[in-house]
């Protein structure tokens, strides 16, 4: 049985101080649940802060991005060892908002997917058609690309960390969610594509996270398809009472 794992994404949203009130409010929540791993993905200059509040609690936090450098020259960037330093456990990696605006190639989405496990943390890897690409026939050709660039040269072991995030890119902020037999068809897919690659104990493994305007009326019959084992949630994750809903479907 694979556990669901709810993940919040906060992108470029709230002050440290709302950040800070909204974690001790999720915990509180949601302390009792105990089938659902609950995760964070909060702005870098949260993260430390974060990181305290949630100490001890059933609440992860996550970084949304990093750069797959140890140290150097690399002006604004923050790395996994940094990450490390301060207790953050995941990193969201890939999101479509980055592909799009920050140009992320499969192959630099793969070196900060193995620069991520290397540092013992867990990859959030987000993968997801466009609209057009859904319309034209090309869904599976389209994830199955991202996700063979952005697993490539991973070893079975190291495939087992990764969690994947499934977001089709026309759902994402826009309140149009995928319907659960649609999500299900492409999350089987791309099970498929993992094992094909990795072999069936690491597909039959792999959390496969939904994306793209999951709130608390559609959470449940989301995370109740056979290969839906989760979710990554934006705009319904900003206020707790709204995510613990969420999360309470995943528990
Ligand atoms: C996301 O950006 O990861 C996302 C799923 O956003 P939303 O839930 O707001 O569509």
């Amino acid at each position: 049985m694979r556990r669901k794992v709810v993940a919040g994404n906060w992108k470029m949203n709230k002050t440290n101080e709302e950040g800070i009130e909204t974690i001790k409010e999720l915990r509180n929540l949601v302390g009792e649940y105990k089938n659902v791993d609950i995760v964070i993905g909060a702005p870098s200059i949260m993260l430390a802060d974060l990181a305290k509040v949630s100490a001890g609690s059933n609440v992860k936090i996550a970084a949304q991005n990093m750069y797959p450098k140890d140290s150097g020259a690399f002006t604004g960037e923050i790395s996994p060892v940094m990450l490390k330093s301060i207790g953050i456990e995941y990193v969201i990696l890939g999101h479509s908002e980055r592909r799009e605006y920050f140009h992320e190639s499969d192959e630099f989405i793969n070196q900060k997917v193995k620069s991520a496990l290397a540092h013992g943390l867990t990859p959030i890897l987000c993968i997801g058609e466009k609209l057009e690409e859904r319309e034209t026939g090309k869904t599976l050709e389209v994830n199955s690309k991202q996700i063979k660039g952005g697993m490539a040269g991973l070893s079975v072991e190291e495939a087992k960390k990764v969690i994947v995030a499934y977001e089709p890119v026309w759902a994402i902020g826009t309140g149009k969610t995928a319907t659960p037999e649609m999500a299900q068809a492409t999350h089987k897919e791309i099970r498929k594509v993992i094992e094909d690659m990795f072999g069936l104990e690491v597909s039959n493994g792999t959390i496969i996270q939904y994306g793209g305007s999951m709130n608390a009326a559609n959470a449940a019959e989301l995370m109740a398809q056979p290969d839906i084992d989760g979710g990554l949630v934006g705009g319904a994750s900003l206020d707790a009472k709204v995510f613990e809903v969420i999360i309470k479907a995943g528990n």
